[in-house]
């Protein structure tokens, strides 16, 4: 790692990746709703656990239906500017950071073309059954994004504001230095955190934040507790297409969601 840095010269590297080149977007009058599809590991055992050929197939009928995969910093110019690249547009994430993310989902996602965010615990790098830094480095170059998944993996709402505050600040600087990145977007630890936490993750500069409240994203549920479309072992193709018509569909999913009971 680099250590002859100093913050003005990160803070000087981070901003071009930062920056989102808007051109052919279209702007909206109403919110747009972003799906966020959430993942953990792609292998099989438990409820948890999405197998390959499933996975496989969801990201073929996404590349198939013409669905724009967004990166962190494209989804929050969506949520906050209402500009959509795309009609049809997702948001694909991992928790936890497995080692399958590198060695079975991220060649699917190479093969079409796909972006998708990993959200990886601290201290969980390099683990036998964790992702590397050399892995995540390597998808990091490829359209993978690497945000914060805190760095115990301790439920947020738990814990005094002192510990919260390092969970949220160090892994933030851990993965801006590691990737050379600002760090923009943090998952919640099984979904869970308390007021707070929401001060703390703001404070710490992130801008958006994920909770495992079932529903597509938008900003009015407040851009640090946003929902997502978790995607279960066994789930067909057709229940998966029906998802993605519910949640996927932009400015007028959040008009089918008012209409449509939580599936
Ligand atoms: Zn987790």
């Amino acid at each position: 790692m680099r250590t002859n840095i100093n913050t003005d010269q990160i803070h000087y590297m981070n901003t071009a990746k930062e920056s989102v080149d808007t051109t052919g977007w279209s702007k909206t009058n109403t919110p747009v709703h972003i799906p966020i599809l959430m993942f953990h590991s792609i292998s099989s055992g438990n409820s948890l656990r999405v197998p390959k050929e499933q996975f496989q197939q969801e990201m073929k009928w996404l590349k198939d239906n013409g669905y724009y995969t967004l990166s962190p910093e494209e989804a929050l110019t969506v949520l906050t500017e209402n500009k959509e690249p795309s009609k049809k547009i997702v948001l694909i994430t991992f928790d936890d950071g497995y080692k399958d993310n590198y060695t079975v989902a991220y060649p699917i996602l190479k093969k079409y073309g796909m972006k998708a965010t990993i959200f990886m615990i601290g201290k969980a790098i390099g683990y036998k059954t964790h992702l590397s830094e050399k892995q995540m480095l390597d998808m990091s170059q490829h359209d993978i994004s690497i945000e914060s998944h805190t760095i115990s993996h301790l439920d947020l709402n738990s814990l005094p504001a002192k510990q919260q505050e390092f969970e949220l600040d160090h892994s933030k600087v851990l993965f801006d230095k590691m990737f050379k990145q600002n760090t923009i977007m943090l998952a919640y630890p099984s979904g869970r955190y308390n007021n707070e936490t929401l001060a703390i993750a703001k404070a710490a500069g992130y801008k958006m934040a994920v909770t495992t409240e079932p529903g597509s994203a938008a900003s009015d549920e407040g851009m640090l507790t946003l929902h997502r479309v978790r995607i279960s072992p066994g789930m067909t193709l057709p229940a998966f297409a029906r998802l993605m018509e519910i949640y996927g569909i932009g400015t007028s999913g959040a008009q089918a969601l008012k209409s449509t009971k939580h599936v």
